[in-house]
């Protein structure tokens, strides 16, 4: 979508007295639809799914790019205690189980904001999986919400073109190696060969952690 377009939108979201929010994991990708919202309403709550287990640079750089860009960041973490995150036998649920590590972590958290908020303006670009390659602008989601994917047509090379024009940050990751950067135990570097969600739960049949196939309306 043209900004205007996105602009649009919200405009008549708003009219329509519809709740918003987005939610944001603070990659350098992430930020070219936060810098947008900020230059359009800075006060759309921006969530941080706050999973105790980001890497220490993401949580120093979300809190970098609220500053520069004005955002109203609000963390929010799961209602289970690390220590309840435990398999059978005592480890940690990402080691065995990270469906529902990620359900617990991320999943459930964002299902709470469904039932207060309208309107989830979420930042899924087509061309980074086949699932969100399927998605649509709008898109019905659960408790009677919609998920508005404003990013959807950009591809890396537009995000990155966007970027450099307005010399955006870069996440501290980038030049080590790292582009799709999520929860420290399952994101890897990336490797020539590797498409960017490979670098996700390396090893493993999952590139999605179920924000994007479980809160969606089928
Ligand atoms: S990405 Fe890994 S550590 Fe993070 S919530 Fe999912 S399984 Fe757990």
């Amino acid at each position: 979508m043209e900004i205007s377009e996105i602009k649009a939108k919200l405009e008549s979201y708003k009219a329509e007295g519809k709740k918003m929010f987005t939610t944001s994991s603070f990659q350098t990708h992430s930020l070219v639809m936060l810098h947008i919202l900020s230059r359009i309403d800075n006060t759309i709550p921006v969530y941080f799914l706050n999973t105790g287990y980001h890497f220490p640079e993401t949580v120093s750089f979300k809190d970098q790019v609220a500053e520069a860009f004005g955002l109203n960041v609000i963390e929010t973490r799961s209602s289970v205690p690390r220590y309840m995150q435990k398999d059978h036998s005592g480890k940690l649920l990402f080691t065995s189980d990270p469906d529902h590590c990620c359900y617990i972590n991320k999943t459930a958290p964002t299902e709470e904001l469904l039932r207060t908020y309208d309107i989830w303006i979420n930042g899924v670009r087509g061309d980074q999986s086949s699932t969100r390659k399927a998605m649509k602008t709008e898109q019905e989601a659960p408790f009677d919400t919609i998920r508005f994917h404003p990013m959807l047509d950009w591809s890396m090379k537009t995000i990155f073109a966007y970027i450099r024009e307005h010399n955006l940050p870069r996440h501290p990751l980038d030049s080590k190696g790292y582009l799709s950067i999520g929860c420290e135990p399952c994101t890897r570097k990336l490797d020539p060969e590797m498409q960017e969600r490979e670098a996700r739960w390396f090893g493993l049949n999952k590139v999605e952690c179920g924000l994007h196939t479980d809160l969606v309306k089928k």
